[in-house]
C-alpha cells in the first residue's frame, strides 16, 4: 500500500485552472521529484497536500487517512512535514534555538521551574543537528551561516516533526551546483535511514536525475509523464515542454 495517494486533484484560482486532475502515489522511503515549468502547479499541489490550500476536488490519502479538509497543523501531526524557511526574524536566534523552536511547535511547551524555556528539547535539537552535520554550528546565530548551512538547519527543523513524508518545495533555490548535490545526498541518506518519503521540486535536472527514485512531470496543471529518469528524459511530451521540440 502506498504512503500517499493523490487522486484527480483540482484547483482553480478564479478562471485560472492551476491543477487540473492530477493523481500519483508515493511509497514509504521513496524520493519523488515533481518537475515542470514555472506556473505548472507544483507549489499549488504541495500546498494542498500540506493543508495550506483547500483543493476544489479530488482526494489526498495518507495511508487510510483522508487529508482533504484537515488543518495544516493536523496534517503535520499526522506525519507530513515541510521544510520551514527560517524567517528573517529568526535569523538572530542561534541554530540550536531555531531547532528547539521547531520541537516546541511540534510537542508544545513543557515549562517547569527545573526546565527553563531555553533548555527545552536541547538534547533532541542537538541530535537533529548532528543528523544534518550542523552540530558544531549549534551556538551560532543563523544569520552568520553560509547559505547551504541555513538549508541544513531548515531540514533539521523539518525533521523535528518526525515526518513520514517530507515536502520540499525548491529546497536548493539559490544554491550552487556542488551545494545542491551535497544537500540532496544528505536528504537521500536521511530518507533511507528514517524510511521517510520525500516529495520535492527542483529546477536542476542534474539533481533530479541523480537523486529521484521516480519523477512526475507537470505542465499547465496536468501530469504529462512519469517514471524513471530514463523514461522521463526520453518522453516526447517532456522534450516538447522543456526543449520546445
Ligand atoms: P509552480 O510552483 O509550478 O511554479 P504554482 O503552483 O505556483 O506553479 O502556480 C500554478 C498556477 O496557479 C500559476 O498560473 C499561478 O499564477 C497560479 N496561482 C498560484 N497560486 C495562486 C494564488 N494564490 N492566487 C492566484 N493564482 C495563483
Ligand atoms: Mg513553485
Amino acid at each position: 500500500m502506498s504512503l500517499l495517494a493523490v487522486t484527480d486533484l483540482k484547483k482553480s484560482f478564479g478562471g485560472n485552472v492551476a491543477v487540473d486532475g492530477v493523481g500519483f502515489e508515493l511509497a514509504a522511503g521513496e524520493l519523488l521529484a515533481l518537475i515542470g515549468p514555472n506556473g505548472a502547479g507544483k507549489s499549488t499541489i504541495f500546498n494542498m497536500i500540506g493543508g495550506q490550500l483547500a483543493a476544489d476536488s479530488g482526494s489526498i490519502m495518507l495511508g487510510d487517512m483522508a487529508l482533504r479538509g484537515l488543518s495544516s497543523r493536523k496534517i503535520a501531526r499526522l506525519g507530513v512535514g515541510r521544510t520551514f524557511q527560517i524567517a528573517a526574524t529568526f535569523s538572530s536566534m542561534t541554530v540550536l534555538e531555531n531547532v528547539q523552536t521547531a520541537l516546541v511547535a511540534r510537542h508544545g511547551r513543557v515549562y517547569s521551574f527545573w526546565h527553563p524555556a531555553h533548555e527545552i528539547y536541547r538534547s533532541d535539537a542537538l541530535a537533529l543537528l548532528a543528523q544534518v552535520g550542523m552540530q558544531e554550528h549549534a551556538f551560532k546565530p543563523c544569520r552568520e551561516l553560509a547559505y547551504g548551512d541555513v538549508k541544513r538547519v531548515e531540514l533539521a527543523m523539518g525533521l523535528a516533526n518526525d515526518p513520514k513524508l517530507l515536502l520540499m518545495d525548491e529546497p536548493t533555490a539559490g544554491m550552487a551546483s556542488a551545494e545542491r548535490h551535497a544537500l540532496f545526498s544528505l536528504i537521500k541518506s536521511l530518507a533511507e535511514k528514517r524510511r521517510m518519503a520525500v516529495l520535492f521540486t527542483e529546477h536542476s535536472m542534474d539533481v533530479v536525475f541523480a537523486y529521484a527514485d521516480r519523477i512526475i512531470v507537470l505542465a499547465r496543471g496536468t501530469l504529462i509523464a512519469q517514471g524513471s529518469a530514463q523514461d522521463v528524459r526520453n518522453h516526447p511530451k517532456v522534450q516538447e515542454v522543456y526543449f520546445g521540440s
